[in-house]
């Protein structure tokens, strides 16, 4: 099958588009999905660079989310039918141990990621466990429908689940113009927050008001605490970091008395220093969160199905342009996702 492989960790020349690349052999309960897109996420740099703990062996297949047509399913498959429309869900779980039957897949003791060690979508074919197939929205393309499972996932989980976001909640969300930023304002919105972001251009903070941020602060121009503290003298109620290093501390500093820090990734490093006093004389609660609940994945699908979550796609590029996509996310000058069309 035509892949784009990684044969050693590193720049974007590792990025090898091959044609001859074995196709997955599905077990009874896994189902062989034909790509038709898959999207870019900052973890597949993570991946090419080798800059994780974990590592997968190569040769690799970077792509957590992925849209497709079922190709082929295992004999104990009920939930998919070949030909079946569907967006894969990226968080690979046990299905079996405590944390998975409670509704915690994502602290399974096995948790992967699609494309972090296991082979991704970054090809022709994909397989999965059937447990991680989920119906396409039908008003979606495939390119539009592969870029929502990771990001939206994710902030679902960190807004809704970890975040208790509530219509009242007043929500800084960094970087509005990234994957997880798109996804953050649409979801806090949604929840009917008052919604903050940040943006490091006009054009991109034209967008993130287009998208529903109710204030938007450039972050090279102005200070970002100043500004929160300016429209909320007490401080914010939530405040979702992905940025790291860089925003940490900042992001402690805006959140008022009793508000909750939810953090997940590290675009700018991950060492940080914050003074503690501050942190438990004000009762702020640092809530660190990662993926998100598999079965979120139907309600986001259908909210996007409902109109009521809009896909932002920024560029498509084609499979063989892989190392192009890869440059262009790296130099930041999106907004939303970065998609590659696969068939
Ligand atoms: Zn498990």
């Amino acid at each position: 099958m035509r892949a784009v492989i990684l044969r050693s960790f590193g720049g974007v020349e590792n990025l090898e588009y091959v044609e001859d690349f074995p196709r997955p052999e599905i077990k009874e309960d896994e189902v062989l999905v034909r790509v038709k897109a898959v999207a870019l996420n900052h973890l597949d740099i993570w991946v090419r660079t080798g800059a994780l703990a974990v590592k997968p062996d190569l040769p690799h297949i970077l792509g957590s989310d992925v849209s497709g047509v079922v190709e082929k399913v295992g004999s104990l498959v009920r939930n998919v039918r070949e030909g079946d429309e569907v967006v894969l869900s990226p968080g690979l779980s046990c299905g079996v141990c405590y944390e998975c039957l409670s509704g915690r897949d994502n602290l399974c003791r096995y948790y992967d990621i699609l494309g972090l060690k296991t082979k991704g979508g970054y090809a022709e074919y994909v397989k999965v466990h059937a447990r991680n197939v989920v119906p396409k929205p039908k008003n979606l393309s495939f390119e539009e429908a592969s870029s929502y499972p990771l990001t939206f996932l994710t902030v679902w989980n960190a807004l809704v689940r970890k975040g208790n976001i509530k219509p009242y909640s007043r929500v800084l969300i960094w970087a509005g113009s990234s994957g997880v930023g798109v996804a953050g304002i649409q979801i806090a919105k949604l929840m009917g927050a008052f919604v903050i972001t940040t943006a490091g251009s006009a054009e991109k903070a034209k967008r993130c008001r287009e998208l529903g941020a109710d204030m938007v602060i450039n972050h090279y121009e102005e200070d970002v605490v100043s500004k929160v503290r300016e429209a909320f003298r007490e401080g914010v109620d939530l405040v979702m970091d992905h940025v790291g290093e860089k925003t940490f501390r900042k992001s402690v500093e805006c959140l008022k008395k009793g508000g909750k820090l939810v953090f997940f990734g590290t675009t700018t490093g991950s060492n940080t220093q914050v003074d503690i006093r501050y942190v438990f004389v004000r009762e702020i609660e640092l809530c660190g969160t990662y993926m998100g609940v598999g079965a979120d994945l139907f309600k986001i699908s259908e909210l996007f199905e409902r109109g009521l979550l809009k896909p932002v796609v920024d560029k498509i590029f084609d499979l063989k342009e892989a190392h192009h996509a890869h440059e262009y996310l790296e130099a930041s000058k999106h907004f939303g996702k970065v998609v590659l069309r696969v068939t």
